[in-house]
């Protein structure tokens, strides 16, 4: 018998599934594809991240297998005893020009590049002020740091000012940090605004672009490149390769002097055993792809276009969304749940995004359309949730 008596999850599993609150992730039986199968079941995928369709491209596979029977498998260490590879150096050569940075650094995840770097920069002098809807990771690596943390209503600079203004102690420093691109509303930060309030109350400035790189701005460079800023102007820009990369791992961006610090004191970087070879391959051959085929970036902002309006048009509420993810708010938990399932049978599949990851209340589907979608592709979706929201009267 074990020593401890897990019984209560039993109960607190139970509440969750009578709340409507329950994860049940489907299952992919086949590759990360605009069409592809689910549970057995062939469906429109407006669920993933992968933005550009890289997830299963052939010069992505290619390089991964190549990287492989020449690397190796695994890396065999962290990257401070014996793991680094000469094909970190190459990507992280490859992110800072990517990024008009002077240095860049890789990280296992996005997740760990954010809670990593703001853990690492900061003590428990300090105060970070962040957007209330900023990801998890930045919480996380937030709390970790123990600095004070304050938040400011969503994409309001003057409140950042202030907060900012109200915690300066000579000595103290200060941190003012900003999803990008944000994940569940697909709205963008106000990044101009942000970054004259950090340089005037001289607060060190980050950006999680988890979201933004590969798809916005000019190149797919980003949230500083899409509103013409001068990338050294931010201190720290975060990126992540699981996205529109199409692989998996995170990075930043930023100064050398950062850069040299997280080798030494990023903890993610330190104790936890760095990427495969096939991973960092495919990662650099990502970014050939996204310079070399321009097109990819083009058909996502047609298809987030097209999408978008048929939505619109349709009368859901897709809230303030100006990126390609779009979601379709409908309000209720079990509302969510009801129409993420009655698409999946009409053949789309759009996950529900239900509290935690969103307040009560605002319960949604979220839709990521990618470059790979058809028109008829995203025509057909379009006829599925009309049907959907007509029969669960939403409409
Ligand atoms: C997805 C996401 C991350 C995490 O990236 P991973 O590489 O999946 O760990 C970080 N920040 C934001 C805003 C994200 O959306």
């Amino acid at each position: 018998m074990p020593s401890g008596s897990l019984d209560y999850l039993k109960e607190q599993l139970a509440e969750l599934e009578a709340q409507g609150l329950a994860q049940h992730p489907r299952t992919l039986e086949g590759e990360q594809r605009a069409r592809t199968r689910f549970d057995g079941r062939e469906v429109i995928n407006l669920a993933s991240n992968n933005y550009l369709g890289l997830a299963a491209h052939p010069r992505l596979k290619e390089a991964a297998a190549r990287a492989a029977a020449e690397f190796g498998a695994g890396s065999g260490a962290v990257r401070t005893i014996a793991g680094t590879m000469t094909l970190h150096r190459e990507l992280e050569r490859r992110f800072a020009e990517f990024k008009g940075a002077e240095a860049a650094l890789m990280f296992q995840s996005g997740f760990t590049s954010n809670a990593g770097t703001v853990a690492a920069i900061l003590g428990r002098e300090d105060v970070i002020v962040s957007d209330e809807l900023n990801h998890a990771s930045i919480i996380d690596g937030a709390r970790l740091s123990r600095a004070e943390i304050k938040v400011f209503p969503h994409k309001d600079a003057e409140a950042a000012d202030r907060l900012l203004a109200e915690t300066a102690v000579p000595g103290r420093r200060q941190l003012l940090i900003t999803d990008g691109v944000f994940s569940m509303d697909g709205d963008i930060a106000p990044v101009p605004d942000l970054l004259v309030v950090a340089e005037r109350r001289g607060a060190i400035f980050m950006i999680d672009d988890a979201h933004a790189s590969g798809v916005l701005g000019p190149g797919g460079k980003g949230t500083v490149a899409h509103f013409g800023l001068d990338p050294r102007r931010v201190d720290v820009q975060v990126g992540t390769l699981s996205k529109a990369i199409g692989v998996v791992g995170g990075f930043i961006a930023g100064p050398p002097h950062l850069i040299a610090w997280l080798v030494n004191r990023g903890r993610p970087f330190l104790f936890s055993t760095s990427a495969p070879p096939a991973v960092t391959a495919a990662c650099i051959a990502a970014l050939d792809v996204i310079a070399e085929e321009p097109e990819r970036i083009a058909r996502l902002w047609d298809n987030t276009e097209l999408f978008k309006k048929g939505l619109h048009d349709l009368g859901f509420d897709t809230g303030a969304s100006e990126t390609p993810i779009t979601p379709v708010i409908v309000g209720e938990e079990q509302a969510a749940q009801d129409l993420s399932r009655l698409l999946f049978e009409e053949g789309v599949f759009t996950p529900p995004v239900v509290f935690p990851t969103v307040p009560k209340g605002r319960a949604r589907v979220r839709t990521i359309v990618t470059a790979d979608h058809t028109r008829a592709d995203l025509e057909e979706a379009l006829e599925a949730f009309r049907r959907a929201g007509e029969r669960l009267g939403i409409l």
